[in-house]
């Protein structure tokens, strides 16, 4: 579905960006696989994938650095001479009260979460409209649309990613460019690993489809949005969520 196609998800070394990069070059991508902290994952995905026959590479950046994430993309500009698919998938969540909420965790959750997504559609868009095409799925939350106790800044900055996602799609459409959110309900990740298994259970009775999403759930609506068969939407947000959000 995504052959000859140069994809970039960001925060790939685990979790969702994980199965989003390998699905994606399991379709004949090549995946751009960027991480921060935990090189040994992404290098482990990266022998996966090409274990398999497939391609794909690594690069850390820091999404909330604009010096990383311009160095990136002059990285990927050099390499490869275009990127035909971002995935704004890096992100953290870090609950607590608003009460007990200091300014340090504002500034980390709005720096990778929102400032992340903006820098990184910024650089590619700019080879995008050159391009004439390109596709970017932006990584939200079902927090964004219904809120949630204890994630007032998470929840904030995946709001946010709807507003920019929107505004965003209405001025890169002229260049051929779409952008969409996805919006994810729970998913078995490391994100959600210190969530009590009460609440879990609690949040689990309100999902219809009967059990927690799965990182490939996710991923293979990222690849439907990122292959031919969706140029023609753009500017949506789709939630994943088995259901939970209506
Ligand atoms: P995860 O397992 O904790 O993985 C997070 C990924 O983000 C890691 O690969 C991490 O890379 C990367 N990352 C964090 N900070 C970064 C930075 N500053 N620069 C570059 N990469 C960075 O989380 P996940 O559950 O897969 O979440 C992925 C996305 O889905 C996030 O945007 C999250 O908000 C969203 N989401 C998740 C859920 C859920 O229930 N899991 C629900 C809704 C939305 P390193 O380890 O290399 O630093």
């Amino acid at each position: 579905m995504l052959d000859g196609k140069v994809l970039l998800v960001t925060g790939a070394s685990r979790g969702i960006g994980r199965a989003i990069a390998l699905l994606a070059a399991e379709n004949h991508a090549h995946v751009i696989i960027n991480y921060n902290k935990s090189e040994n994952s992404a290098a482990e995905l990266v022998s996966l994938i090409e274990g398999k026959g497939l391609s794909a590479s690594m690069i850390k950046a820091d999404v909330s650095s604009e010096k990383e994430v311009k160095d990136m993309f002059s990285w990927i500009k050099e390499k490869y001479s275009k990127i035909d698919v971002l995935v704004n998938n890096a992100g953290i969540m870090r609950n607590s009260l608003l009460a007990f909420t200091d300014t340090e965790i504002f500034d980390q959750t709005i720096g990778i979460n929102l400032k992340g997504t903006f820098l990184c559609t910024r650089y590619a868009s700019n080879m995008m409209r050159k391009q004439k095409s390109g596709k970017i799925i932006n990584i939200s939350s079902i927090v964004a649309l219904e809120g949630n106790e204890g994630q007032t800044v998470y929840s904030a900055s995946k709001a946010a990613i709807i507003g920019f996602t929107r505004s965003a799609a209405k001025e890169l459409g002229r260049y051929g460019i779409t952008v969409n959110a996805v919006a994810p309900g729970l998913v078995e990740t490391d994100l959600i690993k210190d969530i009590k298994p009460e609440i879990k259970n609690k949040m689990l009775s309100n999902i219809s489809l009967g059990r927690i999403g799965t990182p490939e759930d996710i991923a293979k609506v990222v690849l439907f949005l990122s292959s031919d068969l969706a140029n023609y939407v753009s500017g949506s947000v789709i939630a994943v969520d088995g259901c939970q959000t209506i």
